[in-house]
């Protein structure tokens, strides 16, 4: 089956209405962008969103492709920009609190996809869309369920799926991974084939060692091994969501962004020291 089909009938399975507006998050690379063409070209109602997270000249390039994308495709991009919005760019604040005590040991990636993750949901919620898609793919997936694995931490992975599970709450904005079961090869060559504008090269911060470690013996798999562990993972996911302890969703005591701790994940990293 191909990569479109694959991805109409995972949408279909969430019952997505086609007049509700998605907002997908494009960093300028492969997975986002073909979210966003296969999205199109499917009929929904969708609208770019990208963080402009000041990264030198990878930032511009990756800029450039998502305009670009946005262009061809005639859909509104919502920008947002790190160094305005936030005062300095994401490099600058992420070495600022792997300076402190409370950051030492963090990884890269870690830090900015808490960062990320909070300013899409708000800035979603600003714009009153229904939905935030991401490119997430069956690599990405499987790679984070084996890494909660291999650390002992199943329960992380409790809220995983196409989309995202038993978190209902008005602020909160439902995310959903229509590339969940696509590998990350067929995406590059789908990619390719439709000659989309794409920034294909790595992000040079993407820095964090275990998760290449696990990467790269993901590399090793056939796409029907990777399969199977989602499979695994599903067939279990039940059974995961009862070792999650039951914290309901709150609001930060700082930023008023939903959280299930008193203080959000982002307020913990940044607002410290
Ligand atoms: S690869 Fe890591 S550091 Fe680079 S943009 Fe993604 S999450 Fe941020
Ligand atoms: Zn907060």
């Amino acid at each position: 089956m191909n990569i479109e089909t694959r991805v109409k009938q995972t949408l279909s399975k969430m019952k997505l209405n086609k007049k509700e507006r998605i907002l997908i998050a494009m960093s300028g690379g492969k997975d986002s962008s073909v979210v966003a063409y296969l999205l199109k070209k499917q009929g929904y109602r969708i609208e770019g969103f990208h963080i402009d997270l000041g990264m030198g000249t990878y930032s511009k390039r990756c800029l450039e492709a998502v305009k670009e994308l946005c262009k061809q495709l005639d859909i509104k991009l919502n920008l947002y920009n790190i160094k305005i919005e936030m005062g300095s760019s994401m490099c600058y604040i992420r070495t600022t609190i792997q300076t402190q005590e409370h950051g030492k040991g963090l990884k890269n990636c870690a830090i900015c996809g808490v960062i990320k993750k909070w300013i899409m949901n708000k800035e979603a919620r600003n714009l009153k869309v229904d939905k935030i898609a991401t490119g997430h793919n069956l690599d990405d997936e499987a790679q984070t369920f084996l890494m909660n694995l291999f650390k002992g931490s199943l329960q992380l992975s409790a809220n995983s799926g196409a989309i995202t599970k038993n978190v209902k709450d008005k602020k909160f904005i439902t995310r959903i991974k229509p590339l969940f079961y696509i590998p990350e090869d067929e995406i590059r060559k789908y990619s390719k084939t439709k000659k989309l504008p794409v920034v294909y090269e790595k992000c040079p911060c993407a820095l964090d060692s275990y998760r290449i470690q696990v990467r790269e013996f993901m590399n090793t798999l056939t796409t029907k091994e990777k399969e199977n562990i989602m499979k695994n993972f599903e067939d279990i996911s039940e059974k995961i969501q009862k070792l999650k302890p039951e914290n309901k969703l709150n609001y930060c005591e700082l930023c008023g962004e939903p959280s299930r701790n008193k203080i959000c994940k982002m307020c913990q990293l940044v607002k410290k020291g």
